[in-house]
């Protein structure tokens, strides 16, 4: 089963109980367009062709929204199973917007900047007739980052030829950025968590955190989570795990990594470096896996020690390994919700570019907590009233609200 078809699962399972017949099925499980090109670019390693894709899942709510991202696993499958859980989740944030994705496939390493500013301004040219502020609005996703959020900005304007910052997020302050949004996924998961934590009756500093992926999701939520009391036993990144039970200092690694490259360099007196699955099986009450997908298999699952598992990352537990959890009474959170404050802080970024009237970054975490704890006490209810996971009770309101907005357009 290919990313796509694991997400069409989790629809279809959901949209069982809105008694949809199977062609009103067909409608809501593909996406309304599927647009693909090749990009050609003339780079410092020549000529090259890559192709690129954006694809919008589903409107029904408001424009398409969803990141670009730039790697070479991009492609149809991948992209159109991140656009769909990009409709899900505006969907269980409660957000006016849709769900799309786009992406080219490339490996960022083996190209300059300068090369990545001309693919950047390439794919905005080329799909500038899909994209626009009441349109389809991306934002920076595996790979990309605020830069080449501002050449897209700048290719697309120049393109139209008028100002229209709201068409893209995620971009840099100077140019209609806004205020937090570089850390938002991190702040939103760390609000549902402790919402979480709250209702278990457990305290900061009785609550041990792992985190898989020391990345912007990952490290930024280690330092909220240690500067609000808590335990970080372990972290990991593309070299390896670093473990101390008697904690670690995620403010020191991260300078150390930003030296060395890797959070495997800081280890201290009572740190231990370990292999890099090792992370998913340390003792400890909390594991939050903030790397990429697909990374927590049946092996992993089986070896979690955490009772509760946050996912910043899109799509990291395979559904065999979820249903193994379940199994196992371990509680996630899943990536619709709990990875929802990034698109959550776009949406506010939108916002702040059609009033051109921009908020504090108070301001805007004031905002995005009502947000993030409402969709997740919507959530916790609805899997009380079903007996089922977190995961299966957010489909079951995101594809709810997506379906009523198709009903009432006379869609389905
Ligand atoms: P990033 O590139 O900043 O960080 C990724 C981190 O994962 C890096 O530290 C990398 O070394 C590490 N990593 C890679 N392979 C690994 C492995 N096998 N084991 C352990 N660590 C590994 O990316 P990010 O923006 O932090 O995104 C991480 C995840 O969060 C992705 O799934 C992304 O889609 C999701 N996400 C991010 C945002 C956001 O706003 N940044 C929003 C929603 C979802």
């Amino acid at each position: 089963m290919n990313a796509f078809e694991q997400i069409q699962t989790h629809i279809t399972n959901a949209a069982t109980t809105y008694g949809l017949s199977s062609t009103e099925l067909a409608v809501l499980l593909e996406p309304n367009a599927v647009h693909e090109h090749m990009l050609s670019v003339d780079t410092s390693l020549g000529h090259v062709s890559l192709p690129a894709y954006r694809i919008q899942f589903n409107n029904a709510r408001g424009p398409y929204k969803g990141g670009i991202r730039f790697h070479p696993a991009a492609d149809r499958a991948e992209v159109s199973a991140l656009a769909a859980a990009m409709a899900v989740k505006c969907a269980v944030v409660n957000i006016p917007l849709g769900g799309a994705k786009g992406g080219v496939a490339l490996d960022p390493k083996q190209y300059t900047k300068a090369d990545l500013e001309q693919i950047a301004r390439t794919y905005a040219t080329t799909f500038a007739h899909v994209l626009g502020v009441d349109l389809d609005i991306p934002a920076p996703d595996v790979y990309t980052d605020a830069q080449v959020m501002a050449w897209m900005l700048d290719a697309y304007e120049k393109h139209v030829g008028h100002h229209e910052p709201g068409m893209i997020t995620g971009k840099p302050l100077a140019l209609g950025g806004s205020a937090g949004r570089a850390t938002a996924t991190a702040v939103g998961g760390v609000m549902v968590l402790e919402e979480v934590l709250r209702e278990e009756g457990r305290t900061p500093g009785n609550t041990r955190i792992a985190i898989q992926g020391f990345g912007n999701a990952g490290a930024t939520a280690a330092m909220l989570l240690f500067d609000a009391g808590y335990m970080i036993v372990a972290v990991s990144d593309s070299q390896g795990t670093l473990y101390n039970a008697s904690g670690l200092n995620p403010h020191h690694v991260a300078a150390i990594k930003e030296e060395t490259g890797s959070v495997v360099h800081a280890a201290e007196a009572g740190s231990e470096v370990l292999p890099l699955d090792a992370v998913f099986g340390v003792a400890c009450d909390v594991l939050i896996p903030a790397a990429l997908d697909n990374a927590i298999g049946d092996q992993e699952a089986a070896a979690v020690q955490a009772s509760l598992v946050l996912e910043l990352a899109n799509n990291p537990i395979i559904p065999s390994a979820d249903a193994l959890l379940f199994a196992r009474d371990v509680t996630v959170i899943p990536d619709v919700l709990a990875n929802a404050g990034g698109v959550t802080v776009s949406y506010f970024e939108w916002v702040q570019n059609r009033q051109q009237y921009y908020w504090t970054e108070a301001e805007v975490f004031d905002r995005l907590k009502p947000i993030m704890t409402n969709a997740y006490h919507a959530v916790a209810q609805e899997a009380r009233g079903r007996s089922s996971s977190l995961r299966q009770a957010a489909y079951v309101l995101g594809v709810g609200r997506i379906v009523e907005a198709m009903r009432l357009r006379g869609n389905v």
